[in-house]
């Protein structure tokens, strides 16, 4: 079990599996997180993120940006959006009527990715449900804004091994407060973060060698 102060941003699973330097880059050299949000912008979270708390469609009660954690995992975020459907199997909800089964959907603003980081962000969020409900969530939904669908993601226990493996190398990484040096890949031309790691790693200096001369060269 993890203690509160030890919990990483769930959200930082995507870029873990996007790329290990990268998540380090904006998760433990911190200074690097501005560029990030400045260059990836994220429009389309702004807007699930602003909309109603939560609002009901028939059986379905929809809750947004509801905050969600896991001391077994020691992570802590956000989901998009928390779908409680009412069935006589689920569980019973603080404040609603009858049983209610747990799905919780993400948005993305692109299309779907060749990598598991979507998927894998997803399972971290039901686990963190899960512990936090004591429910058993099977499945969520993934959606993209470029295709404007959702696509139905399974929680099996092959990802959640997989999700919870990432999870805890992550905890292993930011322990040591280490930074990996990783080869240059294809990935590299979709990174957010490559004007300022390229060099970097071409020239063998630490991230924040690197931005301290840039700023004296500004001066
Ligand atoms: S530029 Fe390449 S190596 Fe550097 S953080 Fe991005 S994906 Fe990783």
């Amino acid at each position: 079990m993890f203690s509160e102060d030890e919990y990483l941003m769930l959200s930082g699973i995507q870029h873990f599996v996007f790329c290990r330097r990268q998540w380090a880059l904006i998760h433990i050299e911190q200074q690097w997180e501005e560029n990030f949000r400045t260059a990836d912008g994220q429009v389309m979270h702004r807007n699930v993120h602003d909309a109603n708390f939560h609002e009901a469609r028939g059986d379905t009660v929809i809750t947004r940006s509801m905050a969600v954690s896991s001391a077994r995992l020691g992570i802590s975020g956000e989901c998009d959006v928390v779908e409680f459907h009412k069935d006589g199997s689920g569980i019973q909800i603080f404040g609603l009527n009858g049983r209610y089964t747990v799905t919780p959907v993400e948005y993305k603003r692109g299309s779907p990715k060749e990598n598991e980081s979507d998927i894998m962000q997803l399972a971290a969020q039901a686990m963190c449900l899960e512990e936090m409900l004591c429910c058993s969530i099977e499945s969520g939904y993934l959606y993209y804004g470029e295709t404007r669908h959702r696509t139905k993601i399974l929680i099996d226990a092959d990802l959640r091994e997989r999700t919870e493996k990432t999870v805890m190398e992550m905890h292993e990484l930011f322990r040591k407060q280490y930074t990996p040096k990783v080869r240059r890949t294809k990935s590299c031309n979709a990174c957010s973060l490559k004007n300022i790691c390229l060099p970097v790693l071409c020239r063998n200096k630490s991230a924040k060698d690197f931005v301290k001369d840039m700023l004296e060269k500004e001066e």
